[in-house]
Order: structure tokens, then sequence, then C-alpha cells
């Protein structure tokens, strides 16, 4: 039964497509966005088409950014021997809370996936051995650091990259427990984190 009309229905539906948006959720974002002010809406609607219009990837870390190079490894201040591996963005913006962390990152932007056959191809994996085997001879890498969560797809991550890098002789290090198995990297503490960092483990 279409109680609202097709545009108002339209709306809802396309807001439950958004994670954490239910159904009633959906029904009162719909309901406030049309009784907002006219530019409001205007204003809303272009931020979301040139925000999904000019994201792109950081050529070397590839997190999500606005230009060719990210804030992070464009800074002279931060140590570029150090690189931390972490599935998202959002994952880097927690270890960045912290401050804490000086090194740079790397975002693969998933993870394995071994139940479902997602493979190495399909994160961003090479990009990390290019930047590995790419780093300049003043500069090389010194040590990465396994940040991927505690769920058996960020493990599978975690020893598939072990295995490939150790032949590297580079120094690889796993963050400490304390990280909640199964746990999102991005909804722990800044404490947590931090500690996990501290205590992480040689592999
Ligand atoms: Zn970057």
């Amino acid at each position: 039964m279409n109680y609202y009309g097709t545009q108002v229905t339209a709306l809802i539906e396309e807001l439950k497509r958004l994670p954490g948006i239910g159904p009633k959720s959906a029904q009162r974002l719909a309901f406030h966005i049309i009784s907002m002010p006219q530019e409001h809406v205007d204003h809303l609607a272009h931020t979301l088409v040139e925000a999904r219009e000019k994201i792109r990837y950081c050529k070397y870390c590839c997190t999500i950014t606005d230009s060719e190079v990210c804030p992070i490894c464009s800074s002279q201040k931060r140590d570029h021997s150090t690189i931390m591996v972490v599935e998202h963005t959002q994952d880097l913006a927690a270890y960045e809370k912290t401050g804490q962390y000086n090194g740079v990152y790397h975002v693969l932007q998933g993870t394995l996936v071994p139940s479902l056959g997602k493979g190495p191809d399909q994160i961003r994996f090479k990009e990390l051995m290019d930047r590995i085997e790419h780093a300049d001879q003043d500069r090389p890498v010194k040590e990465i650091i396994l940040a991927t969560n505690s769920s058996l797809d960020g493990e599978a991550t975690a020893m598939y990259i072990t295995k490939v890098l150790k032949p590297t002789g580079i120094k690889i290090t796993r963050i400490a427990s304390g990280v909640p198995i199964g746990g999102e990297l991005e909804y722990i503490d800044e404490v947590t984190l931090s500690r996990a960092l501290d205590r992480r483990i040689e592999l």
C-alpha cells in the first residue's frame, strides 16, 4: 500500500539502502528532508554528488582522499619507513585520533574473504607490494604493522601478507590483542588502540 505517494516512497526506499538505516529511520529522515527549506535540500544534494565525483584513492596508500596524494603521504613529518596496514579509511582515521602514530598507512580497501573466494587481487595488496619494491633507496620500508581486524577475514589477510612479505626481510608486526575478537577497529576507543599498537608483536 502506497500511503505517501510515489516520490516520498522512492525517497524512503533510497534512504533505507544506507547502512544502519531501518524503515523507521528512513521514514523520519525522508519527512525531515521534505520539510527542509529548498536551498538546504539543494545544498545537501550538491554535497552528496560532489563528494562522490571528487573521491579518489591516494596513489601511494590507497586511502580515500580528494587529491592525488593524501595529506599523510605528502607529509615530511611522518615516518615513511613504517607502514601500518589497515582495512578501511575509517580505521586510519581511528588511529589518527589516538595521536600516537607517526608512520604512514596502507589501506587495503577490504580483506581477503577465503569463504567467498575473495583473493588478494580484489583488495589493494599489489599497491602495497609496489610501494615496498619501489621505495627510495635512502628511505626503505623498515616495518609493516598489520592492523587488520581480529575477525576471521582480518586474520586470514594478516597471515597472507606475512607469508608474502617474510622473504623481503622487512620487520612485520601485528597489533596486540586487546582489540576484542571480531571487533571493528573503528569502534574501539583510542586508549585500547594505542595500547594494541604499543604492544604489537613481531611475527
Ligand atoms: Zn596516502
